[in-house]
């Protein structure tokens, strides 16, 4: 039995249960969601990451994982369209965590993402464990009956995805080869590298890279950029907040398993399909750049990568136009439509059509 096998288990057993009549939604979508008032929703979400399994602790500088942290659960709650209110974080960390710096430079992370947002940290639990456990949660807020679901695309909608696809799986294939964040020379820090608690830039350092005078070669700052898609994900917060609030999207996921399996999910829970065009897909520039050279099929990984956490998300035709450009400075992407046969999704590339099949990450697939 599969994560997804066993989730659609409970969740046939909560649903014949006892249940409040505030609860809109439970199992099944990116958070639940519950009357607050007569005119206010709620929508709360939890993530799990664990060391070894969600991250490699020798590849994730403590600062960024207290980013990551936050991140997947704010995504979750911009999948939902809402805005975010407060958080609560609990962590399970071994003696050796705790004794050393680990504990300040996480919460570094943390906080400085939830400044961003003006999410308020209101509780948590800490325990000691054997490896890194950490459970994120986000508590967000929608105008009532506005939250957006997984179930309600219609035929016709045109699907979009926020950004770029593809960044993060290659991130973290660079990981596994070795390459990882480091102090960089003076004056190498880019736009996107993220500030450590004491203000310098954290960029990346690849065994056997050869930085040039002058700073980063163009592949080390790919590689930089890769590194940070993984390590340091933005979510996208303020296209969920639009999109629900001008009540723009039919319907949304994010994109944390890897589009082909979330697009299933959004598929299945409207019990509808879709027809995706592979020349529309935004694949990353810098996996373009780099995986051309080295065997690596960008389509391959923008489809099937996971942990981009870009939002993806359907939009009636007749709404197409009221649709910002960008929001944030990130650009969204039209990749297809939902069609009417349930479950099956198509792709098309250069005049052939196939099946895209669930291909993304899911835990005990063995
Ligand atoms: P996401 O990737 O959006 O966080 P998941 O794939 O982790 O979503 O989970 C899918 C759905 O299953 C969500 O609604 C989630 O709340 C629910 N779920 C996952 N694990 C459990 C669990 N242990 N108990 C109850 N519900 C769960
Ligand atoms: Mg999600």
């Amino acid at each position: 039995m599969n994560e997804f096998e066993f989730i659609q288990r409970l969740r046939e057993q909560t649903s014949t249960r006892q249940s409040s009549t505030r609860i809109v939604s439970g199992i099944g979508d990116d958070a639940a969601v519950f009357h607050q008032s007569p005119d206010r929703d709620l929508v709360i979400s939890t993530d799990l990451l664990v060391e070894g399994i969600d991250f490699h602790r020798d590849a994730t500088p403590p600062q960024l994982l207290g980013h990551k942290a936050l991140a997947v659960s704010l995504s979750d709650i911009a999948a939902m369209g809402a805005r975010p209110l407060l958080s609560l974080v609990s962590i399970g960390l071994p003696k050796s965590a705790w004794s050393s710096n680990f504990k300040n430079e996480f919460f570094a992370g943390y906080l400085a993402l939830a400044d961003q947002f003006g999410v308020t940290l209101t509780g948590g639990d800490v325990s000691e464990s054997q490896l890194i456990v950490i459970d994120s949660i986000v508590v967000g807020e929608v105008r009532a009956g506005r939250a957006v679901l997984r179930s309600t695309a219609q035929p016709g909608d045109q699907i979009f995805a926020t950004g770029s696809l593809g960044g993060a799986a290659a991130g973290l294939k660079l990981i596994e080869l070795g390459a990882r964040v480091s102090e960089p020379p003076a004056s190498a820090g880019g736009q996107n590298s993220p500030q450590q608690a004491d203000g310098r830039r954290q960029d990346i350092l690849v065994p056997g890279a050869v930085a040039s005078d002058t700073g980063l070669t163009s592949d080390d700052a790919a590689i930089q950029s890769l590194l940070l898609r993984q390590l340091a994900p933005q979510p996208r917060v303020g296209w969920g907040i639009v999109l629900g609030e001008e009540r723009l999207a039919t319907s949304m996921i994010d994109i944390s398993d890897g589009l082909s399996s979330d697009l299933h999910h959004l598929c299945t829970e409207s019990k509808l399909g879709a027809m995706i065009d592979a020349g529309k897909l935004p694949l990353d520039e810098n996996v373009r750049h780099l995986c051309g050279r080295r065997a690596l099929d960008p389509l391959a990984l923008a489809l099937h990568g996971g942990e981009d956490f870009e939002l993806l998300f359907t939009v009636s035709p007749g709404n197409i136009s009221r649709l910002p450009k960008r929001v944030d400075s990130v650009n969204i992407s039209y990749i297809g439509e939902i069609t009417e046969p349930t479950d099956v999704v198509r792709i098309r590339e250069k005049g052939h059509e196939w099946d895209l099949t669930a291909e993304g990450f899911q835990h005990f697939n063995r």
